[in-house]
């Protein structure tokens, strides 16, 4: 499959119990997203870091339930969403690329060993 075709979301859920975030893909496929961990993989430049200097994610060992309860969802263009936390925070962008390879399920795990 070229990258052209990668798959989109074509809807998400949020659940607040057991906090977490439910995306289906245009082809059939399924992603449970657990909160915590989705803020932990925040791209952005204040998160990930930015030209060899590590960001705020690198010096922290916890996140607050705050920085960790996910609100809403934004589309970003035809390639991403961004993630809108309760504390504010809403400056990563994860591309579709992105959250198909946080997917956690056998499926997805085993092709990326091959
Ligand atoms: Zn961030
Ligand atoms: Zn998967």
């Amino acid at each position: 499959m070229s990258q052209y075709k990668f798959p989109q979301p074509t809807s998400f859920l949020l659940e607040e119990e057991p906090r977490k975030l439910y995306i289906s893909w245009s082809d059939g496929h399924e992603t449970v997203y657990d909160w915590e961990r989705l803020r932990w993989a925040c791209p952005c430049a204040w998160c990930a870091g930015e030209g060899g200097l590590p960001g705020v994610l690198a010096s922290k060992k916890s996140l607050n339930r705050e920085e960790t309860t996910l609100v809403n969802i934004e589309p970003v263009g035809r390639y991403g969403l961004t993630p809108v936390w309760e504390d504010g925070h809403h400056t990563g962008i994860y591309t579709y690329e992105k959250l198909r390879a946080l997917c956690e399920c056998d499926e997805c795990r085993k092709k990326r060993m091959e």
